[in-house]
């Protein structure tokens, strides 16, 4: 028996006709395993929609950028220049309505969002089609993919989705509330959409498809020996994901790995190489076993020194703004939670009473199994380096972490990877 893989496309793999072309021919050469696509909108759509509606609820006339790149996008594709006139049209309609009102809410900003996938979802499939392939767009929201709870996507999800014909090219990052209304699933929740519509579908396995070769030993631009890594447990990848590896989508590896299918991290430019698999294994294979290091350019310390918030407030609202702590440190004279730099950060700090920041720091982490013997030698090669530690975070886990000065950064990654990756471990 065949098993369905469902094929997920991120933004970038579909950024310009080239490229869309490319993940069409990816997808044809797969047709036969009667994959399920899920795509997340045009590289930089989302964030072009987003800039859209803060703009027209403060007054502003509207712009010509979305409509000028879908159509440059159906004019380098060669399709129906109409194709996306009804969703353009109506786009435009709530725009201008929200200029009226001159507020923006969440469920308006999410209505406005929805129109990158939906568009990028008519393009993909219409391409498809014009290469002899069938398919079928799918709007995802009205569905029942929920993301409350247990984020299980419900049956109507999977009938409707294997009711369309030809190869479903689905939304991804738009979800349905309890009440019904459409809303989205946060930043990359096309990943988590493809897990979900897989878990769904009992398919065999969850492909995401980027422009990067799968997940890497370091962030090769930071480390020229940075090389491909071939396969990891679930585990080893949260971990991963947790220290700030971009390429893999936090939220989605739960629900595949629930549903026990795997993960492959493939990349649409070299579409015959094998990528990274994630899958479910037995933990630990003894010795030391570094798989990966990883990273955090920017963190910010908000200490608690004790009196006004507490830590399960700061948390709370930590999570309301979709920020992960990455480290917590308690000891004599109050709470630190390192955190990703950025706006959000600062305002937390800002509005909770008695919360102070401190100047940003920076993360380099290994990953690996070999619990502290691993943190021991990562120790040593960072001394080794010269490299002053602000903190270290050593222990039985698969992370051991070090907080460094932000210039020392590469330097550390450097010395991680060398010293623990590019030989060959004792
Ligand atoms: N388009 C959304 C984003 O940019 C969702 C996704 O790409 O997965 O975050
Ligand atoms: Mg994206």
């Amino acid at each position: 028996m065949v098993v369905s893989p469902v094929m997920k496309f991120g933004g970038a793999a579909l950024a310009d006709g080239a490229a869309v072309r490319r993940v069409c021919a990816v997808v044809a050469g797969r047709a036969r395993q009667h994959p399920a696509v899920v795509v997340s909108a045009h590289a930089g759509v989302t964030a072009l929609l987003e800039r859209q509606a803060r703009s027209a609820a403060a007054g502003h006339r509207r712009s010509d950028e979305v409509r000028v790149r879908h159509h440059t996008l159906l004019s380098q594709l060669g399709l129906d220049s109409e194709l996306l006139d009804r969703h353009l049209w109506e786009l435009a309609s709530v725009l201008d309505e929200l200029r009226g009102r001159g507020e923006l809410g969440r469920a308006q900003l999410d209505f406005v969002l929805s129109f990158g996938e939906r568009m990028s979802a008519r393009i993909v499939a219409a391409c498809l089609r014009e290469g002899g392939v069938p398919a079928t767009a799918v709007d995802a929201f009205d569905l029942g993919l929920t993301p409350d709870g247990a984020m299980r996507a419900r049956p109507a999800f999977e009938s409707a989705v294997r009711a369309v014909p030809g190869i479903p090219v689905v939304t991804g990052f738009l979800a349905q509330d309890g009440e019904g209304n459409l809303t989205t699933l946060g930043p990359n929740g096309s990943d988590l959409t493809a897990a979900l519509l897989a878990e769904a579908l009992e398919a065999g396995e969850v492909q995401l498809w980027k422009t990067v070769p799968g997940v890497m030993s370091a962030d090769p631009s930071l480390v020229p020996g940075a090389r491909l890594v071939e396969s990891m447990s679930f585990s080893l990848a949260a971990e991963l994901a947790g220290q700030g590896a971009s390429v893999l989508p936090p939220r989605a590896l739960e629900p595949a790995r629930r549903a026990g299918l795997c993960v492959r991290v493939l990349d649409v430019n070299q579409p015959t190489r094998s990528g990274t698999l994630i899958e479910e294994r037995p933990e630990g294979e003894g010795g030391v076993r570094a798989v990966a290091v990883a990273s955090e350019p920017a963190l910010v310390a908000l200490s608690l020194p004790g009196g006004g918030t507490t830590l399960a407030e700061l948390f709370a609202r930590m999570g309301a703004q979709r920020i992960a702590p990455r480290f917590t440190l308690a000891e004599r004279g109050g709470v630190t939670v390192f955190a990703p730099a950025g706006v959000s950060a600062e305002r937390v700090a800002r509005d909770l009473p008695g919360v102070s920041v401190r100047r940003e720091v920076a993360s380099a982490a290994v990953v690996g199994h070999g619990g502290a013997l691993l943190g021991a030698r990562a120790l040593e090669q960072i001394n080794a380096a010269g490299i002053t530690v602000e903190r270290a975070f050593l222990g039985s886990g698969r992370v051991q972490a070090f907080l460094v000065d932000p210039a020392r950064r590469v330097a550390a990654v450097r010395a991680l990877h060398e010293g623990l990756l590019e030989v060959a471990l004792a």
